[in-house]
């Protein structure tokens, strides 16, 4: 979603002429994009805004801006603690930031180009749902991105169809739970459709899904629709009904595993990945035993998995975080080894298989391309493949990346 929100910005401040840098020496702006999800990433964010007080020793015209979740909740104190940062643009208000930066940066030299969304990349996010009312007792993002707000049907057709007139080949749509996505009489299943109608658009991917609103009308789409690429990202959180109810996630571990058989019956070539949370407050050795043996059992294509943070202001805050980190470090990486394990199994069945790629981008002769399913090809090519698709024999399978030769 960060990238989808920087990609925005990128666009709207191309068409007043701003442009990119590879060197932050040569910037007039540096705009850091921020999340609050986990304690860890606030850190990196502090330690980042920290360095920028040198660039601005170095170029004292620099102007630096911090924007998205973490501006949100510690705006006030980011701007007390870092005399460098020009400009704070909080998550809630980053539709009119390229005009706040422009105003603020730019006020001199800025000149309105007509055209919109130049930008030719065959990949591009989209979001189609902002905000969240799901209040998991972890989360702070319904917190710092506000209530959940379907974007309009007609301007997101809009939208993908001029991105498609630009060079997008493929499209992923995103939301922190697009399932729930609802504008009048069209829901997500329905937007699906509507954008994969849209001419020389080859793919659609969407994330997040949540396991309890997920229906079978898009497990049905999925299946039917040759645009919308076999992959989904469907957060478990925990294995324990114990724990996703104090977690607030509304399904159970049944359940959960009930929507994986229903998607490898209807989607057989259909790529599963999760997110899972260890050392919840409260998370017992078998409650954690429960997770793990579903990691076993579902055979995830990938995960992520994360030691709990209690964020402040959410309710599992409040609850005794008992789990020592110590504990929630060794339970994130037997989960993390498992996982590992599982997936180079998965790869490794891919050796001699032809799996139908999108070129993305190319960087001395090897293309970096997407199989269907979600993972790397890299492969030997041309600038002339770029956002085409064509047929790889996998000769070398990684965890996350697969090299082989086109056919
Ligand atoms: N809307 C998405 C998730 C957004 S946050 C969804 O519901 O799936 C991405 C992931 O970060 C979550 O799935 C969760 O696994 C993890 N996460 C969120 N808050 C966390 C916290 N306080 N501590 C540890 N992990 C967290
Ligand atoms: Fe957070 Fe839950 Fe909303 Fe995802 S669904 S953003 S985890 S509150």
């Amino acid at each position: 979603m960060n990238m989808c929100d920087s990609d925005m910005l990128d666009s709207v401040l191309s068409t007043y002429g701003a442009s990119k840098v590879d060197n932050l020496l040569d910037a007039d702006v540096v705009v850091l994009n921020t999340c609050s999800v986990r304690a860890q990433s606030e850190q990196k964010a502090f330690s980042y805004i920290g360095r920028t007080e040198e660039f601005k020793r170095q170029n004292p015209d620099l102007k630096i801006v911090v924007m998205g979740c973490m501006a949100e909740r510690l705006g006030c104190r980011i701007k007390k603690r870092f005399n460098s940062v020009d400009l704070i643009i909080s998550a809630k208000n980053i539709d009119n930031a390229a005009l706040k930066i422009i105003n603020s940066c730019f006020i001199n030299n800025a000149v309105k180009n007509e055209r919109f969304d130049l930008k030719s990349e065959i990949v591009r996010y989209v979001t189609i749902i902002r905000g969240c009312n799901n209040y998991c007792s972890y989360c702070i993002v319904p917190f710092v991105r506000g209530n959940e707000k379907s974007l309009d049907y007609q301007s997101l057709i809009n939208e993908c169809s001029l991105m498609v007139k630009n060079g997008a080949r493929e499209i992923m749509l995103l939301g922190q739970n697009v399932n729930s996505y609802q504008y009048g009489d069209v829901n997500f299943s329905l937007l699906l459709k509507k954008i994969a109608s849209i001419k020389n658009l080859d793919r659609i991917r969407f994330m997040t899904n949540h396991p309890k609103d997920l229906d079978d009308n898009l497990i049905n789409v999925m299946a039917a629709e040759p645009k919308v690429c076999p992959h989904i990202h469907l957060p478990m959180q925990s294995a324990s009904n114990k724990i996703l109810k104090t977690m607030n996630r509304k399904y159970t571990y049944e359940h959960y595993l009930d929507l994986i058989g229903k998607l490898r019956t209807t989607v057989p070539e259909i790529s599963i990945t999760t997110d899972i949370i260890v050392g919840f407050p409260e998370e017992t050795e078998k409650d954690f035993e429960d997770t793990l043996n579903a990691v076993r059992t579902i055979r995830f294509d990938g995960l992520y998995v994360f030691k709990y943070s209690p964020r402040h202001g959410t309710v599992a805050s409040k609850m005794a975080d008992i789990v020592t980190l110590e504990e929630k470090k060794r339970r994130h990486s037997i989960v993390l080894k498992e996982s590992n394990k599982i997936s180079v199994e998965i790869v490794s069945k891919m050796i001699g298989s032809v799996q139908k790629v999108l070129a993305e981008k190319i960087n001395n002769g090897v293309i970096e391309s997407r199989a269907r399913g979600g993972r790397k090809v890299f492969v030997k090519g041309s600038k002339d493949h770029i956002g085409k698709i064509f047929n790889v024999s996998i000769k070398t399978a990684k965890i996350n990346s697969l090299l082989g030769d086109i056919v």
